[in-house]
C-alpha cells in the first residue's frame, strides 16, 4: 500500500490510483540500483502533495508579484537557509525546475549566446546539459569538451589545462552523470582561475555524499553550485543553485524572470524537508554507508570478472563494460531489470557501439542503502547480477525469474520509504 495512503485518489480515480499503487509496490519488490535514483521520506511526499501547489508566488520572499505570501515566504526562506547552513555557502535559490533548468540558469547568468563554455564530453560522464551537442547548450553556446583518459578512466588535469588555455571558456562545467570517482574541485578552480573562467560545479550525483561529509565540498572552490535534489541528496524531484554572494543577484535574476515563472511551491517545501533531514547525524551516516556499499559492490563485481571504468568507485556509482562479459549494455539492462535489478545501459569512455546501444551499465547505491542493505549484502548482488548476465546471454528466462524471485526475498525483510504491507 502506498504510505502516505491514497483513499481519495483511489474513489476518484480509480485507474490512477492503480498505477501509483502497483508502482509503490514495485519499488518495494525491485532492487534499484539507477545511480539517479532513491526513495524519499513519507515526510517529502507528503510536503509535496499539499496545498501548496494551489500557489503562484513568482519573484522571491518579500519582493513578490503575487498577493498571498504570508506562508510562502517563510517555506522559501526556511529551505533557503537550510540549504545555506548544510553546504556553507553565502546564497542559494531554490527554486529551479530541475537539474536542466539550473544549469541553464548557470548560462543566462554569465554567457552571451555563442560563448564558449567547456565540459566534460557525455561519452565520458559529462551532463547533456553541459554544452553536448544535442542540448540546447550545444546549440546556442560554443561548446569545447574534455575526456577521461583511455588508460585510467580518470580526468587527464593537463589535458584540461591545455584545453583551457587554448579555447579560453567563460565558465567551466565540472562533475557529471557517471563519473565513479571524487571530483578534484581544487584542481578544476586552479584552472578556471587561470582561464578567468566561472567555475559551475554540478553536484546534481553527489550533494547528497556532501551534505554527509563522504565526499569533498566544491564550495570556496566553484563560484556557481548547481544540483538536482532528487538523487543522494534524496529530496523530492527539484534543484539548486549556490553561489557565494558576488554571483547572487545575477543567478536569482537568470531563474527568475530570466528562465522560469513561478515557483513549485510544494517541492519547495519538499526540498526544506529534505535538507533537514540531511542535516542530521543519521544522513552522514546513510551518506558513508553508500559509499561503502558501492565500494564492497564494485569489488565483488571485480572479483567475476567484470571490467569497472576507472577500476571501481569513490562514491555512489559504478560504470561496467561489459565487453569482457560478451554481452550489450542494453540487452544486460533489460534482463536484469527482469530479474527484478533495475539499471541504465550507458555509454563507457570511448565506446565503440552506438549510444543508444552501448557497452556499458550504471548503477548506485543511494536507494539500496535507504532500504537499510549493506556491505554483507553486496556480495549476493554481484553474485545476482553475475548470473542474471550468463541467463541473459544464454536467454534462460526462467533463470531471471528465479533471481527476481530471490531479490524480492530479500528485500522483504527491508522496509521500503513510500511503500507498506497492507494491515
Ligand atoms: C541528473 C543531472 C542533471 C539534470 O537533472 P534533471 O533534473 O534530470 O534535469 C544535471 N546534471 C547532472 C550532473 C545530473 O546528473
Amino acid at each position: 500500500m502506498h504510505v502516505p495512503p491514497i483513499p481519495t485518489l483511489t474513489a476518484a480515480d480509480p485507474q490512477i490510483a492503480d498505477l501509483i499503487e502497483r508502482e509503490s509496490q514495485r519499488q518495494h519488490d525491485k532492487l534499484r540500483m539507477i545511480a539517479s535514483e532513491n526513495y524519499v521520506s513519507a515526510a517529502v511526499l507528503e510536503a509535496t502533495g499539499t496545498v501548496l501547489t494551489n500557489k503562484y508566488s513568482e519573484g522571491y520572499a518579500g519582493k513578490r508579484y503575487y498577493e498571498g505570501q504570508q506562508l510562502i515566504d517563510p517555506i522559501e526562506t526556511l529551505a533557503i537557509e537550510r540549504a545555506k547552513a548544510l553546504f556553507g555557502v553565502e546564497h542559494a535559490n531554490v527554486q529551479p525546475y530541475s537539474g536542466s533548468p539550473a544549469n541553464l540558469a548557470i548560462y543566462l547568468a554569465f554567457l552571451e549566446p555563442g560563448d564558449t563554455v567547456m565540459g566534460m564530453a557525455l561519452p565520458m560522464g559529462g551532463h547533456l546539459t553541459h554544452g553536448w551537442s544535442v542540448s540546447a547548450t550545444g546549440k546556442w553556446f560554443r561548446s569545447v569538451r574534455y575526456n577521461v583518459s583511455r588508460e585510467t578512466g580518470l580526468i587527464d588535469f593537463d589535458e584540461v589545462r591545455d584545453l583551457a588555455r587554448r579555447e579560453r571558456p567563460k565558465v567551466i562545467f565540472c562533475g557529471g552523470t557517471a563519473i565513479p570517482r571524487t571530483i578534484d574541485f581544487p584542481a578544476f578552480a586552479e584552472i578556471a582561475r587561470e582561464v578567468g573562467a566561472v567555475l559551475a560545479a554540478d553536484i546534481a550525483h553527489i550533494a547528497g555524499l556532501i551534505a554527509g561529509g563522504a565526499h569533498p565540498s566544491p564550495v570556496g572552490h566553484a563560484d556557481v553550485i548547481s544540483t538536482t535534489t532528487h538523487k543522494t541528496l534524496r529530496g523530492p524531484r527539484g534543484a539548486m543553485l549556490m553561489c557565494t554572494a558576488e554571483h547572487a543577484k545575477a543567478i536569482d535574476k537568470a531563474v527568475f524572470p530570466g528562465l522560469q515563472g513561478g515557483p513549485h511551491n510544494h517541492t519547495t517545501a519538499g526540498i526544506a524537508v529534505a535538507l533537514r533531514e540531511a542535516s542530521t547525524p543519521e544522513f552522514g551516516a546513510y551518506a558513508h554507508q553508500i559509499v561503502a556499499n558501492a565500494r564492497a559492490l564494485a569489488a565483488a563485481l571485480i572479483e567475476r570478472g567484470f571490467d569497472l571504468i576507472s577500476g571501481g568507485t569513490d562514491n555512489h556509482l559504478i560504470l561496467a563494460d561489459l565487453s569482457s562479459k560478451g554481452i550489450g549494455g542494453k540487452p544486460a539492462a533489460q534482463a536484469l531489470d527482469r530479474a527484478g535489478m533495475e539499471l541504465n545501459y550507458n555509454t563507457v569512455p570511448y565506446d565503440t557501439r552506438k549510444p543508444f546501444d552501448p557497452s556499458g551499465i550504471r548503477l548506485g547505491t543511494a536507494a539500496l542503502t535507504t532500504r537499510g542493505l549493506t556491505e554483507q549484502h553486496m556480495p549476493q548482488v554481484a553474485a545476482w547480477m553475475d548470473d542474471a548476465v550468463s541467463a541473459a546471454r544464454k536467454e534462460d528466462e526462467a533463470a531471471l525469474e528465479r533471481i527476481a524471485g530471490e531479490v524480492r526475498d530479500l528485500l522483504a525483510a527491508f522496509p521500503s520509504p513510500g511503500w507498506a504491507a497492507t494491515a
